[in-house]
């Protein structure tokens, strides 16, 4: 998987000129003096409620933000000690910048009350990044089809909210990573139990709510008291790359271990009732919700995909047939991709389905004629790979 490369590499290339200092390494990328900003305008106050300890552990991590490269796969945030005992946290453009994507889609899926924007402009968001696509990146707004006068004035409208918001998320991340090295609970996913990767994350976490709940505790005026919204926004858009991985290739599943207490955590501890003048909480907790159950059952969203399939849902039905292509069914995974085709959707879907369709696909579907056709859809609606394939094979 380009995630694993992704970040072998970044450490590789990174890690012969690390030098312990407080803060961020100079790697030229575009996010490397927002994340600076954040570090001394939030992290730092914060911080200074946390222990001697804990402080002078945080103060000796270096922080690398990845630059973007096309190539390479979102890196979500890590946490890692090296085995001469250098303090590293690892972010990325790459990352950041879905994040800015899914907050917009996030704000834009309230304001047109179409709940699944966010979730299926994620989906497609990895897809074409993991399609090698050159320029990956579609607006939500423009994937909404809103013209670009329309998203400007959304995004006047919106940001404050959406500074806020990416302010809270930014915060409970930054804490979160630091709380691995504070808690000194790290793991590689390719070799630890989930136990210890679990035991890892809940630690992370409550390290990060106790220092957050001192500091907010001596605020007069503060964004939000607790950092509830912030995490279920950062564990609501790590399961949307968890969910891709996860259906894209079996093995990966265990990459980003988002363990249902971890959620729970957030539905429990009063966030729900919590009144939030941007966002709607009800709507945000019901999400979750979706997130818990789907881990609790490990199904990798199954149920919850077939629910809103059984209810017409084009996109739940495409998702239902990458998790089917994931479980080895791929004739059942077909049927679905054709469902989810005949229901109006028009995006990877189309070109899953084309190669269903192919000569030499396993499926033995064959139709050549049909799969041409997707194949010609697909790359109408911008996919690099489908683009790739008329230029070779196609006969229009
Ligand atoms: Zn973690």
């Amino acid at each position: 998987m380009k995630l694993l490369k992704a970040v072998s590499i970044g450490l590789l290339l990174l890690s012969p000129t690390f030098a312990i200092a407080q803060y961020v390494e100079s790697t030229g990328a575009a996010e490397e003096h927002s994340i600076s900003a954040l570090l001394d305008d939030a992290i730092t106050p914060i911080l200074a409620f946390a222990t001697e300890a804990e402080q002078a552990t945080a103060s000796r991590i270096k922080i690398v933000v990845v630059p973007f490269h096309p190539a390479d796969f979102v890196i979500s945030p890590l946490a890692i000690k090296t085995s001469q005992g250098e303090r590293v946290m690892v972010l990325s453009d790459a990352f950041l910048r879905f994040l800015d994507g899914y907050l917009e889609a996030y704000l834009l899926s309230e304001e047109v009350g179409k709940k699944i924007l966010a979730e299926s402009w994620a989906q497609r968001h990895f897809a074409q990044v993991s399609m090698l696509n050159q320029n990956p990146m579609q607006l939500p707004g423009q994937m909404f089809g809103l013209s670009d006068l329309e998203i400007n004035e959304f995004r006047e409208r919106t940001s404050d909210a959406f500074a806020g918001l990416k302010w809270m998320v930014l915060v409970d991340i930054l804490l979160h990573e630091i709380g691995h090295h504070a808690a000194e609970l790290f793991y590689n996913p390719e070799v630890d139990t989930s136990e210890t990767m679990i035991a890892a994350e809940t630690a992370a976490d409550a390290w990060a709510t106790e220092v957050f709940r001192a500091y907010a505790a001596s605020q007069a005026r503060i964004l939000d008291k607790s950092n509830s919204t912030g995490r279920a926004f950062a564990l609501l858009a790590l399961r949307e790359l968890s969910s891709f991985v996860s259906v894209a290739d079996v093995r990966s599943s265990r990459t980003h271990p988002t363990p249902v207490s971890r959620v729970m955590a957030i539905l429990n501890d009063g966030a729900c009732s919590t009144v939030q003048s941007t966002i709607s909480m009800d709507d945000l907790c019901k999400k979750l919700e979706e997130v818990a159950s789907s881990l609790e059952l490990d199904d990798r969203g199954f149920s919850t995909y077939l629910e809103r399939a059984q209810s017409g849902e084009a996109f739940a039905m495409y998702r239902l047939g990458q998790v089917l292509l994931g479980q080895g069914k791929s004739i059942e995974a077909c049927s679905y991709f054709q469902n989810a085709h005949e229901a109006g959707l028009v995006g990877w879907n189309t070109r899953f389905l084309a190669w269903c369709f192919e000569p030499e696909s396993p499926t033995g579907l064959s139709d050549p004629e049909f799969a041409e056709e997707l194949y010609y859809l697909a790359a109408d609606d911008g996919w690099a790979e489908a683009q790739a394939w008329v230029r070779k094979f196609g006969t229009r």
